[in-house]
């Protein structure tokens, strides 16, 4: 199987942006058997870009483009496709509806004409859905050729391809391709690479490939055979290992994020929530709300930022502030009993810690954070030292106590 790639964007062409979609794509496209013969890059211009795609589609089995698939002017690799196809562009109901539904849910009274340039797809293709923005993307597939279009960002073509777009070319080979995936939370990507590393040099068979997103990395591994049954020992060898490595940090074994699984797990075990939140401010609260039913199991969570909201709030007495600290596991353990006496719930949970720039010491520095989780009358407080700026250190933060949480 011969697969290229057109990636489409002036950006690219001028040295604004590296192209770093060539190089994933062609890195997945090979592990699975590809041979890539082509890289083209071209502008927003509709002749070049046209006599390119023609030119790729004579030549390989599977092209594959990404960029100008948004709703501005200059975005036409869709209408070239249609074109080349010799199609008209035709509304998906399903895409329509789905803009119209993000568009009113982010606030947004109207939806413009824009907006719905997206829903249009080519007669007889298939979109492929994008979950982190408007522009689906495209699967149009002539004389036994698959041409797929892809939106530009990365934080929107990685997603669609592992989900769809892999899958569907794994099945075009020959050679059978299975997947086990792993998400890990509280260790960085650089850091799980190097626990992978023995793994990822000698990988042939399984390969296996690590993405991450701001605090979670997601591990795949790719094994191919001739029968499922060989394909599966394959992946039953690193399964031990991958789980004997990072253990209780993975937190799930499909792409879920850290707050999907952990909400799912409240209300699949019909457990109940509270929380009060210093230094992460509400983040944990707000992630678990993204679960979609969490009104079942999240009761409530309060920001008890300054001292005296601790007091008031969530019961902490003074002379504890006064002695410990506001950052101290006196501190978190006394926010969890008051909590608790408020609100009674299954769980709760606690942060206190210090996001920075300024506020650290000696012996509490920034990044110092205390979680603490109380559970069937167990109290356990954690001190944690996070590295990095305010955000980062309140979104590991928050990633630890969802993973405590979780477990
Ligand atoms: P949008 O809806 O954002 O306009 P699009 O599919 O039209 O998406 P482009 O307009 O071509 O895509 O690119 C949008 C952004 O995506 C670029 O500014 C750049 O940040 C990123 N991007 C595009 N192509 C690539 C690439 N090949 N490699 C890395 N990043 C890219
Ligand atoms: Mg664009």
């Amino acid at each position: 199987m011969i697969g290229e790639l057109i990636n489409v964007g002036t950006e690219i062409l001028i040295g604004d942006i590296v192209n770093t979609n060539a190089q994933y794509i062609s890195k997945e496209l090979s592990n699975i058997g590809f041979s890539i013969y082509y890289h083209t890059t071209v502008g927003d211009n509709p002749n070049r870009l046209k006599e390119t795609l023609e030119n790729s589609i004579n030549r390989s089995d599977v092209v594959i483009l990404t960029g100008g698939l948004g709703p501005t002017q200059d975005d036409l690799t869709k209408e070239i496709l249609a074109e080349i196809l010799g199609v008209e562009l035709v509304l998906d109901q399903e895409i329509y509806d789905e803009i119209t539904e993000r568009i009113y849910k982010s606030g947004y009274s109207q939806v413009t004409q824009n907006n719905y340039k997206q829903a249009y797809i080519p007669k007889g293709a298939s979109p492929i859905p994008n979950s982190n923005g408007t522009a689906p993307g495209i699967l149009a597939e002539m004389d036994n050729k698959s041409i797929i279009l892809l939106p530009g960002p990365p934080r929107e073509m990685i997603p669609m391809f592992e989900q769809k777009v892999l899958p569907y070319l794994m099945k075009k080979t020959d050679t059978k391709f299975y997947s086990n995936y792993y998400k890990i939370t509280s260790i960085g990507e650089s850091a799980v690479e190097d626990r992978l590393l023995d793994l990822i040099d000698k990988q042939k068979n399984p390969t296996i490939a690590t993405y991450a997103k701001p605090g979670e990395v997601l591990i795949r591994v790719t094994a191919n055979g001739e029968s499922r049954e060989e394909v599966e020992s394959l992946l039953q060898n690193y399964d031990v290992v991958i789980k004997e490595r990072f253990g209780q940090n993975i937190y799930a074994f499909e792409d879920l994020s850290l707050q999907e699984a952990v909400g799912k797990s409240l209300v699949e075990k019909n457990v109940t929530i509270s929380i009060a939140e210093s230094c992460t401010a509400g983040q944990i609260a707000s992630r678990l709300s993204e679960f979609p039913g969490i009104s079942q199991s999240l009761h409530s969570g309060i920001v008890c930022y300054s001292n005296e909201a601790k007091v008031r709030f969530v019961g902490v007495q003074q002379k504890t502030l006064d002695e410990y600290g506001a950052v101290s596991e006196e501190v978190a353990r006394e926010m969890l009993q008051g909590l608790y006496e408020k609100n009674k719930t299954d769980i709760v949970v606690a942060t206190t810690g210090i996001a920075g720039p300024g506020g650290g010491s000696e012996d509490k520095p920034v990044g110092t954070v205390y979680i603490g989780i109380l559970y069937k009358g167990q109290y356990t407080v954690t001190r944690h030292q996070f590295r990095g700026d305010r955000k980062r250190i309140q979104l590991w933060a928050s990633n630890e106590a969802l993973n405590k949480i979780r477990k």
